[in-house]
């Protein structure tokens, strides 16, 4: 395997896009979900989990691994960080530029996907990655996170003063602590959520089989389970029953998945990722990976998983560790929403193998960059007659072609040009980062590289 900083991804995007090579399997008539065990080479077999796979390729310190990430559409070295192109587009910037940068998968969002244009028209386009012209492999989170978080609108709903712990609890257990003003836009019951379109106000409704169907629909080759999201602000009684939900939630999530692929035999098979919850708890947390890393429902389980759930930054590393204690081994885990330098770092060193975060393009587009020696606003009028790279040591298409008193124009006159260079940039730069962290762990560089890009990020004093 490769860890060059543009191994797979560029290699499958060069000449022109082709599908002729993805797995297709025969239809099946009505047959009753078959159970996953068996391999599924042979000419007319169902979609399967035996048709993906991860392998630990090298190992460092207690936790932290190396892998290969084997989909339907090509292969993920982890650890590895996954752009985020939540309505079906990295904004600004095309895939075929997503691809020389080093992106090896991207991640939709179900929720909006669903809203707009909705899963049934990208399944019919021929799915996720056929629809948005990237041909590697993609990921589409459970639509829970955006339902909820869209829906109680943590900072714009919820009451900033109403903090957590056992301070929260209330007599029903219900944290309903809507600021006043404010419609409360999501409810959770044991079934599902109901929440308004963020769109046109009008209501829907998520349920695990809803969340299934969506991803089934959209095609990613990473799905993830329907889950509840909670806050720090929800009190520990509420969080072991939002717990307890997305546990029951888990099983109908694999039932669901299970029925699905053995229906849609026209498409590869798209693994299925359970995602742990628990907030700052350690029994949660360990209870939650345990419960869902040994889940079986009539042979089928988790294919990966996610860590979720609100992180106080001080705690990342502790909570994914009780987490990968209790996870299987051999099974591949995604850390969702995290690209600050020192937390990669930190996730990777607890064993997590891929990430995603929209920070990198949401900040360029806001003229935020990442440079060897930290986070710096290309307005600032020290960028004027800056006729240099944004970042001397990058290799970016942004810093081998552009100076940053050109970007830094752009901004000043509001040029859209400005969001596609900057959002390049930041991606490579975070890409990139990941990159050399999996050389680090092959080559047993890791501790140094560790020290010396967070000591140049954060200033020799961190
Ligand atoms: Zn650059």
């Amino acid at each position: 395997m490769t860890c060059g900083k543009r191994s797979t991804a560029t290699a499958t995007t060069s000449a022109p896009l082709s599908w002729d090579d993805v797995p297709v399997t025969a239809p099946r008539a009505d047959q009753p979900v078959p159970a996953p065990a068996a391999a599924s080479d042979a000419p007319g077999a169902p979609p399967s989990p035996a048709d993906v796979g991860f392998e630990i390729t090298a190992r460092h310190g207690e936790k932290a691994r190396a892998g290969v990430l084997s989909t339907p559409h090509g292969e993920i070295a982890t650890p590895a960080f996954v752009p985020v192109g939540t309505k079906a587009t990295v904004k600004a910037v095309l895939p075929e530029s997503m691809a020389e940068l080093g992106g090896q998968a991207l991640l939709a969002n179900a929720y909006h996907l669903y809203l707009q244009p909705g899963h049934d028209l990208v399944d019919e386009a021929g799915g996720l990655g056929a629809f948005m012209n990237w041909p590697g492999p993609t990921y589409t989170d459970s639509g829970g996170f955006q339902v909820m978080s869209l829906g109680a609108g943590f900072q714009k709903v919820l009451s900033s003063e109403f903090s957590g712990g056992e301070r929260a609890r209330t007599a029903t257990g219900e944290d309903d602590a809507v600021r006043e003003g404010k419609e409360r836009l999501a409810h959770v019951d044991d079934d599902g959520v109901t929440f308004r379109s963020f769109i046109n106000g009008d209501v829907h409704r998520f349920t695990p089989e809803i969340s299934m169907q969506i991803q089934h629909g959209l095609g990613a080759d990473v799905m993830f389970a329907f889950d509840e999201l909670t806050t720090l602000m929800n009190s520990r009684r509420y969080q072991e029953q939002a717990l307890e939900r997305t546990r029951l939630w888990a099983l109908r999530c694999l039932a669901e998945h299970a029925r699905l692929t053995a229906e849609r035999t026209h498409r590869p098979y798209q693994q299925l990722w359970g995602v742990i919850q628990g907030a700052q708890y350690e029994d949660l947390r360990r209870q939650a990976a345990r419960d869902l890393g040994a889940m079986d429902v009539e042979g089928w389980s988790f294919d990966g998983f996610g860590i979720g759930g609100a992180l106080e930054k001080e705690n990342l590393g502790t909570i994914v560790g009780w987490v990968t204690d209790e996870l299987p081994e051999a099974r591949p885990r995604h850390l969702l929403g995290i690209s600050e330098v020192d937390d990669l770092f930190v996730a990777i060193a607890a064993g997590a193998d891929t990430f995603d975060c929209v920070s990198p393009s949401r900040v360029a587009r806001n003229s935020a960059v990442y440079t060897r020696t930290g986070r710096v606003n290309l307005t600032g009028s020290r960028y004027r007659r800056q006729f240099a790279p944004i970042d001397e040591t990058c290799d970016c298409y942004t810093c081998t072609h552009y100076t940053a008193a050109y970007v830094h124009h752009l901004f000043r006159a509001k040029e859209m040009l400005s969001s596609t260079l900057c959002t390049i940039h930041n991606e490579r730069f975070v890409v990139r980062l990941v990159d050399r962290i999996r050389a680090s762990l092959q080559d047993g560089s890791f501790d140094a590289l560790r020290e010396e890009t967070t000591g140049a990020y954060y200033g020799e004093a961190r």
